[in-house]
């Protein structure tokens, strides 16, 4: 196998025995290319996203005979993709901003929900519109995010203690955090038993775990199948609500649960999402500039929709 790529064992379980759900055309020479473009920072600005590469068909799926956990295999090398994370420009947050900001109210009120203590940890926190929210409801909250820029940009924009640099690097004391939350994360990491391990390790008793991904069983992935627009080259897990529950009780969780919040999508967004899974965007992405009247106008515009739509959430105790 070409050194740029790394083997795993199932994630979850460890073993190693698999069927192969979708099989893959893509080669050295092309992940390099996009790597590039990536890093150019043309992955979220001209629509050069992992998933829209005409006619070819992203990295080999295979699901657990065991455990039954779909995943990507071989993977790109840890190195590389924490290069690009790291790297990685996030042009988009102001568009994104006003719908992810209205989205956190609604996580937040699952925490409140069920959390005892105000200590909160957001791993993965991105540009902290969750954490933003978190902290106006009277948490004490710490960010972790591997990207320079979007670290910044919450710092900047709303004073957040964020560090910007890799889970795997930092070491919290045992018992330490009330609240951990990972919003759409473990699909990016290549190993989210160990992740979830760290997590268990630093949240005190009863302390809770809220962790969501996109939803391999959901209704887009069940009609769209290997096109459904969450099958994309930095998703190397694909979790079904059962899958994410196993793992939380494998890593020590307890009461596992299956949840759902109100997300919000601007219509803004909602196109630009569409437009680029069409492979039509370039040409129209001049509409979508959030400083333009027309921007602003669909940047307005909110749809509403559960998350279970497209997602599994799933709260965990220690
Ligand atoms: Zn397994």
């Amino acid at each position: 196998m070409d050194s740029l790529f790394e083997y795993r064992k199932c994630p979850n379980c460890g073993q190693d025995d698999f069927e192969v759900l979708f099989g893959s055309d893509m080669k050295t020479d092309d992940f390099n290319v996009l790597f590039d473009y990536m890093m150019e920072g043309r992955d979220s600005q001209e629509g050069v996203e992992g998933y829209l590469v005409p006619g070819k068909e992203w990295g080999r799926h295979v699901k657990c005979r065991n455990c039954h956990l779909i995943y990507m295999n071989p993977v790109e090398k840890v190195s590389k993709t924490n290069e690009y994370y790291f790297k990685a420009k996030n042009t988009h947050a102001p568009t994104i901003r006003e719908s992810y900001l209205k989205t956190a109210e609604s996580q937040l009120h699952l925490i409140q929900k069920y959390a005892t203590g105000k200590n909160l940890l957001d791993v993965g926190c991105a540009q902290g519109f969750f954490l933003y929210n978190a902290s106006r409801g009277g948490y004490t909250t710490k960010g972790i995010e591997i990207s320079q820029d979007a670290a910044e940009y919450g710092i900047r924009e709303f004073d957040l203690d964020i560090e910007a640099k890799p889970f795997e690097e930092l070491r919290f004391p045992e018992n330490h955090f009330d609240v951990v939350t990972l919003w759409q994360v473990l699909e990016h990491v290549p190993y989210p038993l160990t992740v979830l391990k760290e997590v268990h390790r630093i949240l005190k008793p009863q302390g809770l775990l809220a962790v969501s991904t996109p939803n391999i069983e959901g209704i887009p992935a069940r009609i769209l199948r290997r096109k459904w627009w969450d099958i994309k080259r930095l998703h190397i897990n694909q979790f079904s609500t059962r899958t994410l529950g196993d793992i939380l009780q494998n890593a020590g969780f307890r009461n596992t649960s299956s949840v759902s919040y109100r997300g919000f999508v601007s219509l803004s967004i909602l196109l630009t999402m569409m437009l680029k899974y069409l492979n039509i965007y370039e040409p129209l992405k001049a509409l979508f500039n959030a400083d333009s009247i027309i921007g602003k106008v669909l940047n307005k515009i909110m749809l509403i929709y559960p998350s279970s739509l497209n997602h599994c959430v799933v709260l965990g105790f220690k």
